[in-house]
């Protein structure tokens, strides 16, 4: 088994193909080893070599050992020969972590690695620049020390922060070469003080602790956060990069850039990215000095900004997609350091998807697989209103588009605690720049604005990636965490006070300024086109309202799939009346209360059969508890006025209250369980739907009511409460004169109903899983008393993820398949017409439980209007 894959001059032992062996990284350096690229050589431990690190207790495998020396001699013939370690003209590296999946800032990367007392010397009369051996060195103290060792970066950074104030000079580069000299001093002392040890004057040392420290970043926190919230799972571990160092800190004929091959934001087929002259790589993302855009480098250095244009047509051909390339000048000489797919927006995976193929580089179906469907929340994001009065009183960079507004918060740990608080709440973090701890608390906000840093930032990186608003490099935006206020162009706000950013333009608001929704124009729709072309899935829309349906039909919703009535219950029209019905009790009582409310019934469904104009739309008849429709028993206030408005006594109410109270209302007096004790509310409904129909079609419009009857989970309940919905819609249909065509069918959402689908089957015409009971009933997990332990479950890998967000394909899937298949299975032995199957939960809009519907043969998914166009997206990557 080989352990060691090298890569550099026109050759490479991988290639681009083996990112799960080589990492993400390694796989590409490689590639553009292939294609002619100038890349420093190097050479990539593989995966396989960290599970191993890991399987033999954190040890690196002896057979790889013989492997990296081969693989240094080889790099040092590549590189010119100079030797690595070699006291006099030294041959320095760089140590970069890399995975599989590109994990921006997540791993830590050692630079200048091999240099040590007597090689600086060495390296400071070589190159006759004995200011830039000397900070080479002090930077691979630092970057040696905190990653490997376990110091403090800030440690480092204060002590920079002395020298500089006490040579009265504001840049790093104003520091001079005895200055630097001193600083080594300076990070050693720091060194030794937190590791017990000199620094180690040995380079073999230094790179096998290096490759240590890699390996183990893998399971550092930052790492592990990550790949909990991006659910990254089934990865090997990371690789490790070795690579011959080149310098953009020689001087100022020297540089270091990040770029993207378009615009990240937009989609805009731009050369995009930043570059800083005369220093190392970390200096553009770090937010330490502001970098110059990409442009500006045809005016510093025409040939090298000729080559690098060059290059990035040359990537995207390669790898026919838009790329992220970071990049290092060393005295006029370009070098690519990486290149990878570049995260986008979603508003730009859209655009560069549908450009490409009309730039031919893709087919209409590639295009279709790259879109991450959840990415086009980015395109559904509400956008400020622009009608807003409010004027900004600064600007930053544009990192991440849509508007935000949000209570601001200081620190990512606030976040956390203000979001545990008061779930929902919306929160803006607010911050210098963010680093790779912040990472929970930046996905509890809004939005992330921050007064330092370009567009590669730690914080637009992450923004983007998400979808989230982001505003960087503010420096109007001047933040006191200790005193816990933000002042912005001589205005003081505090934590907890408004601010808005609008992420598209870069400006940022004081106060609250309100949004607007999105709508499906351009390149999206043309791409939503593309889907609908190869989707088995129709995609359906949860819906009680005509403007719900409206929005959900615009987005190519094909239906409603679920109506919930007990919406429409709450209707400031109609609630007395359904509290007087629920207080009643005769019969006649309630008689008296529905009539009441069948008017507002009937006026709801009419207006959402218009809206769907011939889809089908299912209504679920009433699914909760009674008593959610009355005032609870802390809440005195709210009995009284209920009690006037309909004329009862308060203790009445309360005797109510009481006599409704159940131990486990999830389990209790629910569902198809209400009308088989009041069959008048079910009468009620079902009238309400087939005379809503009748009066739709009467107008020549189509319709297609589903009548769904919630929680059976016994056949025999569904055969007493079908026949009583016939007789109701055969009078209604008698008493006008007009038919109108209407189904009835259920809701699979106990196992037993899964479990007796053949049964159930014989009398349904249609089954509607809804995974959210279904996920309770099986797991026996109230969904809303999770908080207490799923994040332990999740942390703890007792589950993968949140099985209410995705299915949980092994246990609540099988019992969908069961009762697909029996449901199915029991319709054709009976000569009945195809069982038609769908999915009304949550996951209707979660993108791998799409794939899942498809897998399973489902008719159709159902999710909120603004994920149709998400599970369009799924349900064509799915079939693709
Ligand atoms: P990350 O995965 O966080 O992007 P990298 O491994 O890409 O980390 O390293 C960060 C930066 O360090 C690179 O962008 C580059 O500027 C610099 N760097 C890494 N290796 C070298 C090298 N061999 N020569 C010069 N600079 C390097
Ligand atoms: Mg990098
Ligand atoms: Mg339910």
């Amino acid at each position: 088994q080989k352990h060691v894959y090298s890569f550099g001059g026109k050759t490479a032992d991988g290639n681009g193909k083996q990112k799960e062996l080589l990492g993400g990284k390694g796989a590409n350096l490689a590639e553009m080893c292939l294609i002619g690229i100038p890349v420093p050589p190097g050479f990539t431990i593989t995966t396989e070599v960290c599970a191993a690190y890991y399987e033999a207790g954190k040890k690196i495998p002896e057979a790889a050992v013989p492997e990296i020396d081969a693989a240094v001699t080889k790099m040092e013939a590549v590189f010119g020969g100079k030797k690595f370690g070699d006291p006099a003209d030294p041959l320095l590296v760089s140590v970069r972590s890399g995975a599989a999946l590109s994990m921006p800032g997540m791993m830590n990367t050692i630079l200048n690695l091999g240099l040590t007392d007597t090689s600086v010397e060495g390296l400071a009369k070589k190159t006759g620049n004995p200011r830039f051996a000397y900070d080479s060195f002090r930077r691979l103290i630092d970057m040696f020390g905190s990653t490997a060792m376990g110091c403090e970066h800030e440690d480092f950074e204060h002590e920079i922060h002395k020298l500089k104030e006490e040579k009265k000079v504001k840049l790093d580069t104003d520091l001079s070469a005895d200055d630097l000299k001193e600083l080594v001093k300076r990070y050693k002392a720091v060194y030794k003080k937190h590791v017990g040890e000199d620094f180690p004057n040995d380079p073999r040392k230094q790179l096998m602790l290096s490759i240590n420290a890699v390996f183990n970043s893998w399971h550092g926190h930052k790492a592990v956060e990550y790949r909990r919230i991006e659910r990254i799972t089934g990865l090997k571990g990371t690789a490790v990069n070795v690579q011959a160092m080149v310098f953009g800190n020689m001087g100022e004929s020297s540089g270091t850039g990040v770029a993207f091959t378009r615009d990240p934001n937009t989609g805009e087929n731009v050369f995009y990215g930043d570059y800083l002259i005369n220093a190392q790589g970390e200096d553009v993302v770090a937010g330490i000095r502001t970098p110059e855009p990409i442009a500006k480098l045809e005016e510093q250095m025409p040939k090298v900004y000729a080559q690098l244009v060059e290059i990035r047509q040359t990537l995207e051909k390669h790898f026919k997609d838009m790329q992220d390339i970071e990049f290092t000048v060393q005295d006029g000489v370009l070098y690519m350091l990486q290149t990878r797919n570049g995260k986008r927006t979603g508003t730009a995976a859209v655009k560069i998807a549908v450009d490409m193929v009309k730039e031919k580089l893709i087919d209409e179906a590639t295009a279709v697989k790259r879109v991450n469907p959840d990415s086009l929340n980015h395109l559904l994001q509400p956008q400020l209103d622009p009608k807003s009065k409010i004027k900004p009183v600064a600007q930053g960079i544009a990192a991440s588009p849509g508007g935000a507004s949000g209570k601001i918060v200081l620190s990512a740990e606030a976040a956390v605690e203000h979001a545990a608080k008061h779930p929902g709440d919306p929160i803006m973090l607010v911050r210098k720049e963010t680093s790779p701890e912040d990472v929970a608390g930046m996905h509890l906000a809004r939005g992330i604005l921050t007064s330092t840093g370009g567009k590669a930032s730690h914080a637009a990186v992450v923004a983007r990636g998400w979808g989230k608003p982001c505003v960087v490099g503010c420096e109007a935006v001047k933040i006191d965490e200790k005193a816990g206020v933000v002042v912005i162009s001589g205005q003081t706000l505090k934590a907890g006070d408004f601010i808005t950013i609008n992420g598209t333009t870069g400006d940022v608001m004081i106060g609250k300024v309100e949004t607007i929704a999105p709508s499906m124009t351009g390149d999206f729709s043309t791409l939503m086109t593309w889907a609908d072309k190869s989707r088995k899935l129709k995609i359906r829309t949860n819906a009680d309202s005509p403007a719900d349906a409206l929005k959900a039909r615009e987005f190519g919703a094909e239906g409603i799939g679920l109506c919930r009535t007990e919406h429409m219950f709450f209707g400031e029209d109609r609630i007395s009346a359904v509290r007087e019905m629920i207080l009643s009790t005769t019969e006649e009582g309630r008689k008296k209360a529905l009539a009441k409310i069948e008017p507002y019934q009937k006026a709801d469904f009419v207006g959402i059969f218009e809206a769907m104009d011939g889809f089908p739309v299912t209504i679920r008849l009433l699914d909760p508890p009674l008593h959610e429709f009355l005032p609870q028993k802390d809440n005195k206030a709210g009995a009284e006025a209920v009690a006037k408005q309909i004329g009862v006594t308060v203790e009445k109410i309360f005797e109510r209250v009481e006599e409704l109270h159940e131990m486990n209302p999830m389990m209790g007096f629910r569902g198809c369980r209400l009308p088989l004790v009041f069959p008048e509310i079910g009468d009620m409904q079902v009238r309400a739907i087939i005379e809503a129909a009748i009066e739709v079609k009467k107008k020549g419009k189509s319709v297609l009511p589903e009548i769904m009857i919630p929680l059976v989970g016994i056949v025999e309940e569904l055969i007493i409460l079908k026949k009583r919905a016939i007789a109701v819609a055969e009078e209604a249909m008698a008493k006008h004169g007009v038919k109108v065509e209407y189904q009835i069918g259920t809701m699979i959402e106990l196992p037993r109903a899964a479990l007796t689908a053949d049964k159930i089957a014989e009398e349904a015409e249609f089954f509607s899983f809804g995974t959210n009971d279904l996920t309770q009933m099986t797991f026996g997990f109230s969904r809303d008393d999770i908080k207490g332990f799923m994040p332990t479950y999740l942390a703890h890998k007792i589950l993968p993820v949140d099985p209410f967000q995705s299915i949980d394909v092994n246990g609540v899937g099988q019992l969908i398949e069961i009762g697909i298949q029996k449901g199915r299975k029991s319709r054709t032995e009976h000569h009945k017409q195809h069982l038609k199957v769908g999915i009304c939960g949550e996951h209707g809009g979660d993108p791998d439980s799409v794939h899942f519907c498809h897998k399973v043969g489902m008719d159709y998914v159902s999710c909120s209007p603004f994920r149709v166009p998400i599970a369009r997206l799924a349900a064509a990557q799915a079939a693709l």
